[in-house]
């Protein structure tokens, strides 16, 4: 089971946009999947086509220990993937979580128990590094950091990386970045492109090759609870992320190869 965080404290960057149709994506190709949606706004909720509203039971009663993943668990209706679903009960959890004990790793915790249940946990983070982010990075091998291409858009940046390098020094050794992924891309914009240069400069190959465009499509699929790339699977939009999940399943393959030849040589 690999578990990534879609992260970054800014609002409106495309991380519920990438985690719900990532997750639809690896769903289509076969890999059993789970989203967890940890922003009470709970727009990857609704975006995978389960009603906010109607929720018994959210990933709230999860962090607080009042259930199991197992019961909270939904199918989305799309078929694709599960669904830790999440509504407004949720942004109380954050004032509880304070009181209560390993109050960083209740989602790991939860996540563990159900190991063989997934190949890929994808966590919708929400936008800000609070106790709920912080459970979403403890709970992960490695974050996405979803952005867009423009003047102050590495300037956020650091603030996540601290976060992130302190996460992995204090609570969660595994935890690495995974990449940054282009979102909203506008290819005819030159700054799009001088700053989409700059990032290969800087990052190197932490930048993953898909690059997604802006495209209204993916925008329009969330009103009708179904993910871009099931909505629409030949718009451009879609097409990149499905893409997008190739390039994390040939990732997470060459991991799991790597992992195997090191066992190989320790015995
Ligand atoms: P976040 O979760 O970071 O707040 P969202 O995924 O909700 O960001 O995206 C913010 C807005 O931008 C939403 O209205 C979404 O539909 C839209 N959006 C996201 N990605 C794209 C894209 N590639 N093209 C067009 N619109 C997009
Ligand atoms: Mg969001």
């Amino acid at each position: 089971m690999h578990i990534f965080a879609i992260a970054n404290q800014k609002g409106g960057v495309g991380k519920t946009t990438t985690t719900v149709n990532l997750a639809a994506a690896l769903g289509q190709a076969g890999q059993r999947t789970l989203l967890v949606d940890l922003d009470p706004q709970g727009n990857a909720t609704m975006g995978s086509g389960i009603d906010k509203r109607s929720l018994t039971r959210s990933v709230y009663q999860l962090l607080v220990g009042l259930d199991s993943l197992a019961a909270v668990r939904v199918a989305s209706p799309t078929g694709a993937f599960d669904v830790l679903p999440a509504n407004r009960d949720l942004a109380g959890a954050e004032i509880e979580l304070v009181d209560l004990e390993l109050r960083e790793t209740r989602l790991k915790t939860a996540l563990a128990a159900q190991r063989a249940d997934y190949d890929f946990v994808l966590i919708d983070c929400p936008p800000s590094l609070s106790l709920l982010t912080l459970n979403g990075l403890c709970a992960a091998h490695g974050v996405i950091i979803p952005m867009q291409c423009e003047y102050y858009a590495l300037e956020g940046l650091s603030d996540l990386v601290n976060t992130i390098k302190k996460v992995h020094a204090n609570l969660n050794r595994d935890l690495k970045i995974i990449g940054l992924l282009r979102v909203m891309f506008d290819t005819r914009s030159t700054l799009s492109n001088q700053v989409s240069a700059q990032l290969e400069q800087h990052f190197g190959a932490k930048v993953f090759k898909t690059i997604v465009p802006r495209n209204v499509r993916l925008a329009e699929a969330p009103s009708y609870g179904v993910p871009g790339v099931l909505f629409d699977k030949s718009a451009k939009g879609a097409v990149a992320y499905l893409a997008f999940a190739q390039e994390m399943i040939a990732r997470v393959k060459q991991w799991d190869a790597e992992e195997m030849n090191q066992g190989g040589q320790a015995t």
